[in-house]
């Protein structure tokens, strides 16, 4: 196929023409591994990056504290053993400058960049029926026209800011943790309101407690959080790891979660109190996410989830030396159901003497004023507001742009009632278009880059083949999507996922469906995925019609 750039040399924001194979949205770790993919596969690509830089999650949220919450050496590429092999990293846990350059240095290793336009956000794609070809549009007013529209914008990209009364009256400094400005803030002297105990809440609130005068926390519902035990990651763990990177890599395939701790064998219901004790400190000891691994039960059944949620709560009594304040922060929800934040040092900043935690389960922030913030008829006067308060995850990038299918269906209208998708990577009645990691595929419940490399590869892979065979259409069947998307119901209905109001459920967003979104299950989606390709495709239309 291989169109060219015929008639403009870059996104110069005044209205002119491109042509591509393929264009892709966002260039955080999906958009740049794909683009890098496509060229492989010979094919013309641009990527369209609303932010100034690579990195996507990593470029927005340089929050105080944010660091992933997955090891470093599986929080990276696979697709490139020099790379794996090349990369030092400097902690267990690498913190956001660290993951920031890695980006970079990906953009730098593969010569990325030339292909990327930067500040540029997509407002609107059409696809057009006659031609199989999607135009996209951008803020800036220019077009580009592809056979393959890529939407790799990411699951957790789009702000959630409450829509709190008042909010134009406050005098002080507002921030988002997914808008964090680059040159940072300093918080030092400022009385302070964090709104928002997930996992950025968790992470920012030790590290603003640090700087801050007084430091008011907001809560509207308490978490999990399980210890990191961060530290520096020894150059011999480093080297034993890679000398056998594959061997880790594959294990993590293995796992429900893609990474390399597994759940326990242990049912919580049949272990014995020593024995499931003994596995909940091992985890607890270990750090990290493994923690929800402890039973294989504990996601299935409540009272198994209950033996891990109170291990937990003995922990935060233990920890937090004002019994009020402790109770407070006593989780009462299911384990896990929301993810699980990994902490350092989050209990503890309750026991110092510049914080003061604010209940605001019954209570909810009334307004903001020109001092602070409102609840239950008292004020809190505050000089700077953080909103840890997440986002409107999986669909919010994709239904921000006026996204029209066939016939000019717009995907917002499509998914009113939630989204509907084939193995969360394409959606009928929208031909040509791809998702990466989109609802329906095993995304937030895994180490999200294996997930986001499986998905960038199967989607590529596809394009190559239709390319090959002169396909000009690629499309989802109704069918086959329905069958999808009550399959990735029922297995969640299976589960205790769906029983609290978490952003998997859409339910952190006012007036948005509750639809469990992620696929549960990654190496069952893996296999799905590898049998339907090998089986031509099942459940796609792949149609040669009109010519470009
Ligand atoms: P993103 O990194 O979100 O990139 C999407 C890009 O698309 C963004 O740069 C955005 O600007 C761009 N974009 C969106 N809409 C448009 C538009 N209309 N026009 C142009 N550009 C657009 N996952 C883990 O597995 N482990 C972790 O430890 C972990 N930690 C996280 C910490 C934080 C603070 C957050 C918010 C998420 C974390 N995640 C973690 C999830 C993380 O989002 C993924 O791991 C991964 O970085 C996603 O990469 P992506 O390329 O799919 O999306
Ligand atoms: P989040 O998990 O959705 O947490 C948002 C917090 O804000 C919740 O405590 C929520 O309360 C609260 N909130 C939302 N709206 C509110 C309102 N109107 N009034 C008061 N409180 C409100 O968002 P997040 O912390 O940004 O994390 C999102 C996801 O990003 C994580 O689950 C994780 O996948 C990823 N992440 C990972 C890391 C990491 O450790 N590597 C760090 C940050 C983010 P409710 O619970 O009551 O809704």
């Amino acid at each position: 196929m291989n169109a060219s750039a015929d008639e403009t040399p870059s996104g110069t924001g005044d209205g002119r023409k491109q042509v591509f194979d393929v264009v892709v949205v966002g260039a955080g770790f999906a958009g740049m591994y794909m683009l890098h993919r496509l060229r492989g596969l010979g094919l013309s690509a641009r990527v369209l990056e609303a932010g100034g830089g690579v990195g996507g999650t990593w470029y927005w949220n340089r929050y105080p504290g944010a660091r992933c919450d997955i090891e470093s050496m599986e929080y990276s590429y696979q697709f490139s053993d020099a790379l794996q092999q090349d990369w030092v990293w400097s902690e267990r846990y690498a913190a956001q400058p660290e993951i920031l350059s890695y980006a970079e240095h990906v953009a730098d290793r593969f010569d990325l960049r030339r292909d990327i336009e930067f500040n540029t956000r997509v407002s609107r794609a059409t696809f057009d029926d006659q031609t199989d070809r999607w135009c996209i549009e951008t803020e800036n007013g220019d077009r580009f026209y592809a056979r393959f529209f890529i939407m790799a914008t990411g699951c957790l990209s789009s702000a959630n800011i409450p829509d709190i009364p008042g909010k134009d009256e406050f005098r002080g400094a507002t921030y988002h943790t997914g808008q964090w400005p680059h040159d940072g803030v300093d918080f030092n002297g400022l009385r302070v309101a964090v709104v928002g105990t997930g996992s950025s809440g968790v992470q920012s609130i030790p590290v603003i407690a640090e700087q801050a005068e007084h430091l008011y926390v907001f809560q509207r519902t308490a978490t999990f959080a399980v210890p990191a035990h961060n530290g520096p990651l020894a150059p011999e763990v480093q080297d034993r790891i890679k000398a056998n990177y594959q061997d880790l890599r594959d294990r993590a395939r293995r796992n429900r979660n893609g990474h390399q701790y597994g759940p326990s064998d242990l049912s919580a219901l049949e272990a014995s109190p020593e024995e499931r004790e003994a596995e909940m400190q091992f985890r607890w000891d270990r750090g990290g996410l493994s923690f929800t691994g402890s039973f294989r039960d504990l996601l299935l059944d409540a009272d198994a989830n209950a033996v891990a949620a109170d291990f937990v709560r003995r922990k935060i009594r233990d920890v937090v030396r004002d019994p009020d304040v402790a109770e407070l922060l006593c989780p009462t929800a299911v384990l896990g159901c929301k993810r699980m934040c990994v902490d350092t040092g989050y209990y503890e900043t309750y026991n110092r003497d510049n914080v003061t935690l604010v209940d605001i389960k019954d209570n909810p922030i009334s307004r903001m004023n020109a001092a602070g913030l409102e609840v239950a008829g008292k004020n809190y006067a505050v000089d700077a507001i953080v909103f840890a308060t997440g986002f409107d995850a999986m669909t919010g990038a994709l239904l921000k742009p006026d996204i029209r299918g066939r016939a000019g269906k717009a995907l917002k209208e499509k998914w009113h009632e939630g989204p509907r998708t084939y193995l969360g990577v394409a959606t009928a009645e929208f031909p040509n278009m791809f998702t990466v990691t989109g609802p329906g595929s095993p995304s937030v419940l895994t180490n999200m880059l294996p997930s986001i490399e499986q998905h960038v590869e199967w989607i590529s892979t596809l394009i190559g083949e239709a390319d090959k065979r002169g396909v000009t259409c690629v499309e989802a069947t109704h069918a086959a999507e329905a069958e999808w998307s009550s399959h990735v119901n029922a297995v969640a209905d299976g589960t205790l996922f769906p029983s609290c109001n978490s952003w998997y459920l859409g339910a952190n967003i006012p007036g948005k469906p509750r639809v469990f979104m992620p696929y549960i299950g990654f190496p069952q989606y893996v296999e799905k995925c590898d049998e339907i390709a090998a089986d031509g495709y099942r459940g796609f239309v792949l149609r040669e019609t009109q010519t470009a």
